[in-house]
């Protein structure tokens, strides 16, 4: 009885700190990401005449002293300063440590988009190039260590979003990007799996290291049942073990961040069809399904008013970024970054030994 009372007690106040949330509209966020080398010619007036109140910087390397002079100058007009790291796919370290990468196996799907692509033997596996996810126990710290090195070596900031936390394309050999829900879908390894907390470790590791940061994982969807015939090419992923998985790697992180960023770069993930009806009409959906896909698999549901929508501003009219615009402020989320950098999610096959060397 008391026990039950206490787990009471405990919801209602997850209840009101998530109400709580719930929603200044002068809180919201209303950002620009921009790749660190346009710093310079960034003027902060025209941004912030157009709403814009935060600014998300692509960082890669260390500053130049050209790019801190212009932080320097945004941050006295009051733009809140933002970094946005890129984690899985890092063609460096792949390169380096090609072990550490995804692996496809299992559906030979994904053939149909490679048809040339040769056979692998025994002794080898087909690598996600140049994706290389937290999960494996020496990408996780080379990963950590590039966090903190680029976090260290930038002047302080409200915090940092995170991206590609999660498995591969491709996962299960459909040939979907949007099928990311695991490293290895098969037998062969190349390093050891941290299991499905990985993602949420890996944050929490950022977290303590940067405890003045907020730090902010973007987390993309996974596949739809539309897709077994078109982008699963008639594999049943969206029934199998897509969701699932997915939804296990989230909770985690659910529990250990306020809030979280949804990849909604509709048109880079193949998301404009016409099975959403109105343009950019997959946003809404993709927003709702951080709280029912995790309820269809019993783990709490990530309310919209917890996430912050990563919107496409490359590659796009006026009209489709307004559409999103639209979708986004209509669903209850924490507000949105319009990425006017391309975030890919590209990938190609590549063959490495099972000795680790590459071919
Ligand atoms: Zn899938
Ligand atoms: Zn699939």
């Amino acid at each position: 009885m008391t026990s039950c009372l206490r787990i009471c007690i405990g919801c209602c106040l997850a209840l009101l700190s998530w109400k709580a949330l719930a929603q200044d509209a002068n809180d919201l966020i209303k950002g620009l990401l921009i790749e660190a080398s346009w710093l310079q010619h960034q003027q902060a007036q025209p941004l912030k005449d157009s709403g814009y109140k935060q600014l998300v910087i692509n960082i890669q390397s260390s500053p130049t002293d050209s790019q801190l002079r212009a932080l320097q100058r945004l941050t006295e007009h009051d733009l809140e300063v933002w970094y946005w790291i890129e984690i899985a796919r890092d063609e460096q370290m792949a390169a380096q440590h090609p072990e550490w990468m995804a692996s496809i196996q299992g559906h030979p799907e994904w053939r149909r988009f490679h048809p040339n692509f040769p056979k692998e033997t025994q002794g080898e596996v087909v690598k996600v190039f140049p994706w290389v996810p937290v999960f494996f126990e020496g990408a996780f710290e080379a990963h950590f260590e590039k966090v903190n090195d680029l976090l260290e070596q930038w002047p302080s900031a409200k915090g940092v979003f995170l991206n590609d936390l999660q498995g591969a394309p491709t996962a299960c050999g459909c040939g979907h990007t949007l099928c990311r829900w695991t490293t290895d879908y098969g037998p062969k390894t190349t390093a050891r799996n941290l299991g499905h907390t990985a993602p949420a470790q890996f944050i929490k590791r950022v977290m303590e290291a940067h405890p003045d940061m907020e730090c902010i994982p973007v987390w993309a969807t996974e596949c739809e049942a539309h897709d077994k015939d078109g982008l699963c090419a008639g594999v049943g992923c969206y029934n199998g073990a897509c969701w699932r998985e997915w939804s296990k790697q989230l909770a985690p992180i659910s529990q250990a961040t306020t809030h979280l960023a949804a990849l909604l770069t509709y048109k880079e993930l193949q998301r404009d069809l016409d099975v959403y009806g109105t343009r950019a009409g997959w946003i809404p959906k993709a927003i709702d399904s951080f709280a029912s896909e995790s309820k269809r698999f019993n783990h709490p549901a990530v309310p919209p008013e917890r996430l912050i929508g990563i919107l496409q501003g490359w590659n796009t009219t006026p009209e489709e970024e307004t559409a999103q615009i639209r979708h986004l402020e209509k669903s209850g989320t924490h507000g949105f970054i319009l990425s006017k950098m391309p975030i890919t999610s590209e990938w190609e096959p590549r063959i490495l030994k099972m000795d680790g060397k590459p071919q």
